[in-house]
Formats: C-alpha cells, structure tokens, sequence
C-alpha cells in the first residue's frame, strides 16, 4: 500500500461511508487512481463496497464505500510510573481486549516489563482468537521525552530509565514492528484522532497520574518542537522556593498537582481512589491552592500554545464537574482576549482505557494509515 491507499482510508475512517465520487473529489484522485487503489483495498479486505439506497436515480445504484474497522488489529501500549496498560483495538481504535499489570518503579528492568508487554500483548491476542503475527504494529507510550528518529525513551524520571532503546527491545521481545511515543502525546493524539478532539486545530492535553504530564496535538500531527515533543506543563515554575520536583528544579506546576501531593490533600494513604479530586475538594484551602495553581499553568500554557481545547486525563479525568465549571469560569480572563471565546475545557473521550488507546493510535498511525506498513 502507498500513500494514496493511506488518504482514501482516513477519509473513510473520518468521514464514514461514501460514494466512489465523492470519494473522488474528497481525496482529490482521478477515477483512473481511485479505481485502482479501492481494488487493491478491496482485494485485501480493508474497504467494502455496498448498494446505497435510492442514491441513485437511473442507471447503475451508486455504491458506498466504507471502512472495514475489523480488517486488521493492532496492539498499544501505556507504560506510566508502575502502571503498564495494553490492549488490543480494530482500525477505529475500537478496544477488542485489554489488560493491565504493575510494576516496582525502585526496581524496574525495563528488559522485565518489556518481556511482560509482550506475553500481555500475546495473552490478549489469544483471548479474542487472533494470531498476534497478524497484528499489524505495536504503538507505545512510554513517560518522558522521547527521540522519535532514534526510537528511545531518553528520560522516564519516574522508573529511572535513560536512553532507553525501547522500540528495539519490544521489537525483539514481540516480533511486530514498533512505534514508540511520549505518553501523554500519544493519549492526545487518540482523542484528536477518535474521541473528542476530532477536528479541533490544536489540542492540549493535561494528564495528572504520578506526575502531571503534556501533550500537544496541532493540525493532526504530535507538536515536537526541538525533536522530542513532550510539553512539559507540569515543570512550569510557579515558585522558587517551593518544594524539590522530580526533575530537580523547585515548585514546579507538579509538586502542587501530581497523586502525591493530592493524596496527602484529601489525607489520604494507599492506592489513589478513582474520585480523589473530589475527596480533595472537601479540604478547601488544598482545593484552593490546587485549582489556583492550574489556572495559573494554563493560562501560561493557553497564551503560548493557543489550543483551542484542553482535555483533562488520569485524576483530573475523573475530577468532579465542579472542577471544569470554576476552570471554565477562572481560565479565560486570564488569557488573552482573542483566545476567551475559542478555548474549551472538556474530560477526555477514553477515561481508564486512553493510555492504552494512545498506544494503538500510534500503532494505527504509523502502520496502518501512512501507508508505512507496505
Ligand atoms: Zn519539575
């Protein structure tokens, strides 16, 4: 497949079903190239072609193409601080199974948790009955900058991996190509692509887990200014004598914002609960001192990304809408003028399952839609 294959395939997939005119006219082919290129696809099972009803007034019914989602399966991945998500999606990113493990981040080999995303990644194709040979790619999310071109995770602070060759490892492990991404880029890139960022310009999106992480989806493409595109919201200083950051600066955005420091607001101990924001709202002056701190971040980040929407994942995924409403409300005087009507505050499509889809998004991406694969 080439890059035409690609084009007709994503109109498909984002604009549903439609005729081979204009189909035509959308990807801007000649009949000659798409008749060739819908055959191909055809042949191979990735499009279907149906009688549409009525559509057409003589001669012969104008027939619809559409999209074969379950043609092919891919596999994503999320690797967060300790937290490992996989799963198994159709060509809409579209979950057909999914899992889950932990692991020690004081002692995390990353060779030991590539082996176990691999068996995961088997277990899974064998629970809906697919070869795993057959899955088209594997797309992963791993924290921290990532070098795209050189395929490593360069700084997961939080798991203490550096420079870490983690395409080439589960490429070895798993035996499918690989396609590796910062994770909160690769969440961002799902929710441009399939959920509630479909259409949108520019897309932020702000994911409060372990850390606070960022990822900047622009015109469809991961933002990666300088080569390895994860943007760092949540080390933007809002103090200077503030306390010590993972990264080792002082009163970053994520010593106010990150299941630590939440944990401790809402007094509590053990693993997070799934309405932890909302068990901090109850303690005011914390609530207080939270959402002050994010108004603040955003604002910075709103006046010098400009993203029209920002989505909230992880903890603030599942804050309560008390949390949008005074966002709502607090954000856009604080920015500037031409951006207070423009910008959106919304809760991300996917909840738990979008570390995972990010993973697949990439993998659909990469392997699938650009045409890379063949
Ligand atoms: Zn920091």
């Amino acid at each position: 497949m080439g890059i035409h294959h690609g084009h007709i395939l994503r109109v498909l997939r984002d604009e549903g079903p439609q005729s081979r005119a204009a189909l035509s006219r959308r990807a801007k082919l000649s009949a000659t190239t798409l008749t060739h290129v819908t055959a191909q696809l055809l042949r191979e099972g990735y499009i279907r072609e149906n009688e549409t009803n009525g559509a057409a007034r003589v001669g012969r019914p104008a027939q619809a193409v559409r999209l074969v989602a379950d043609a092919a399966r891919v596999a994503g991945v999320h690797i967060g601080a300790g937290h490992v998500q996989v799963a198994i999606t159709d060509l809409k990113a579209e979950p057909k199974a999914m899992a889950s493990f932990e692991f020690d981040i004081d002692s995390a080999d990353p060779d030991r948790v590539v082996e176990r995303v691999a068996a995961s990644v088997a277990g899974l194709a064998a629970e809906i009955q697919v070869d795993a040979a057959s899955l088209l790619g594997v797309g992963v999310g791993v924290p921290g900058p990532v070098d795209t071109d050189r395929r490593r995770a360069l700084a997961s602070i939080n798991v203490g991996w550096r420079d870490l060759p983690m395409a080439d490892k589960l490429e070895h492990a798993i035996g499918l190509p690989v396609v590796v991404e910062h994770n909160v880029s690769a969440m961002a890139l799902a929710e441009s692509r399939y959920g509630i960022g479909r259409g949108v310009p520019a897309l932020l999106y702000v994911y409060v887990k372990t850390g606070l992480g960022a990822g900047l989806v622009v015109d469809g493409a991961v933002f990666r200014p300088g080569g390895y595109g994860a943007v760092e919201l949540g080390h933007i200083q809002m103090t200077a004598d503030g306390a010590l950051c993972s990264c080792g600066n002082t009163g970053c955005l994520e010593t106010f914002v990150c299941e630590r420091t939440l944990m401790n607001a809402a007094g509590l101990q053990g693993a997070a609960p799934a309405d932890l924001i909302a068990r901090v709202e109850r303690n005011r002056p914390a609530w207080d001192a939270v959402t002050r701190h994010l108004t603040t971040a955003l604002a910075s980040a709103v006046n010098l990304l400009t993203p029209d929407l920002i989505v909230f994942g992880g903890h603030l995924g599942q804050a309560p809408d008390s949390l949008f409403e005074k966002l709502r409300a607090d954000l856009p005087p604080r920015v500037m003028p031409h951006m207070r009507d423009v910008l959106r505050i919304e809760r991300a499509t996917f909840g738990p399952a979008g570390g995972a889809l990010g993973g697949a998004a990439l993998a659909l991406d990469h392997f699938f839609y650009s045409g890379a694969l063949h």
